[in-house]
């Protein structure tokens, strides 16, 4: 039977990663899950236990999405945190719907290319272990220029000149990433784009508000999750910055753990899990270099994100900077989301100028 594999979204993530799902499985279908929407949020919810953390509610409406469209090989990654045995719980969840497919948990907590390798086996690739590691490197050094260039855009989109410039030239961006295959196809286009990026004519005042953007990372990276909270900041001529990206997950979090817990100073003694020490450490370094407001983003009953928010709230009056927490669930009002953030901004703004 043809095998026509899918996997769930998490930001523009789904582009390096299709890619590299079709030059692994160059004899299968590659399909990405159809784009999230509120429907996607209300399937996976409504076959999720209730007190679940909300990314697994937006990937099992990813996974039930993919399945309808014919999808019978899911990949989930796995990882650390209840994350990790999200796979088991919804396989057994879709088996119990009826559906009939092979679920693989493609990383678990072994990030490994001989790890990656054997599971792309199991699936069926039959490249050899030096192609393989090749488009992996491919992939990773992309991920790593996705990265490099969202956080360009996200520092400077709010001062624009001319609007959508941003907007027109990262869906440009990505067009081209879609048709890389080798290493100087992407280091061409990173010249071109940071060129391109760069000569984007802004006008940004020296004084901008700055927010810095903390939390669990599903709801970070996910804009769908976050109510397009990026987006909204943006619009209000606010420098936003955030830290938390694959890049940083896969290859700076583990090695600067116990750099993260020292720098956190006298707000953590031991770590917290999952991204709370990240969150905790990252809001005193915003607070330190001059950032005017910080908003965390959790899922609801996040526990990791649920102890780091007694920290923040030190750190908090400590250094007088105000945090806005966000707590996300399938019933979050998008109207409650907006409508709390323009009361943060207008707050951030008569601050800036009492403080003159
Ligand atoms: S970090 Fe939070 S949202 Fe992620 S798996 Fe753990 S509890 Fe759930």
């Amino acid at each position: 039977m043809q095998k026509v594999i899918s996997f769930p979204h998490m930001g523009n993530y789904h582009i390096p990663i299709e890619i590299l799902l079709r030059m692994v499985f160059k004899e299968h279908i590659v399909m990405t899950a159809p784009k999230i929407t509120k429907k996607t949020l209300e399937i996976g919810s409504r076959h999720s236990p209730d007190f679940v953390c909300v990314p697994f509610k937006y990937n099992l409406g990813n996974f039930i999405e993919a399945l309808d469209k014919g999808a019978n090989v899911l990949i989930q990654s796995g990882g650390g945190c209840r994350y990790g045995y999200y796979a088991e719980i919804q396989e057994l969840i879709l088996k119990d719907l009826g559906y009939e497919f092979e679920f693989i948990k493609l990383i678990g907590g072994d990030l490994s290319p001989v790890n990656l390798y054997r599971n792309c086996k199991r699936i069926g690739t039959t490249l050899s272990f030096h192609r393989f590691l090749y488009c992996f490197l491919l992939i990773i050094k992309m991920v790593r220029l996705i990265d490099e260039t969202e956080a360009y855009i996200r520092e400077n989109i709010g001062f624009e000149v001319k609007q959508n410039s941003f907007d027109k030239l990262h869906g440009e961006f990505f067009e081209e990433l879609k048709t890389v295959r080798n290493f100087s196809r992407l280091h061409n286009i990173r010249k071109k784009y940071s060129c391109l990026f760069r000569s984007i004519e802004i006008k940004k005042p020296p004084n901008c508000l700055k927010v810095g953007v903390v939390g669990e990372l599903y709801t970070i990276m996910e804009p769908f999750c976050n109510y397009f909270l990026e987006k909204e900041l943006a619009q209000n001529n606010i420098q936003v910055s955030r830290y938390i990206t694959v890049t940083f997950l896969l290859f700076e979090k583990t090695r600067r753990t116990k750099k993260t817990l020292k720098a956190a100073g006298k707000y953590l003694k031991y770590t917290i899990g999952a991204d709370g020490t990240d969150s905790v450490e990252r809001s005193k370094t915003l607070a330190e270099r001059g950032y005017d407001g910080i908003i965390h983003l959790k899922p609801f009953g996040c526990m990791p994100e649920v102890n780091a928010m007694p920290m923040l709230q030190n750190i908090s009056k400590d250094y007088k900077i105000p945090i806005l927490y966000f707590s996300f669930d399938s019933q979050t009002s998008e109207t409650g989301v907006r409508t709390r953030l323009e009361a943060f901004y207008d707050m951030l703004i008569m601050k800036k100028e009492f403080e003159r």
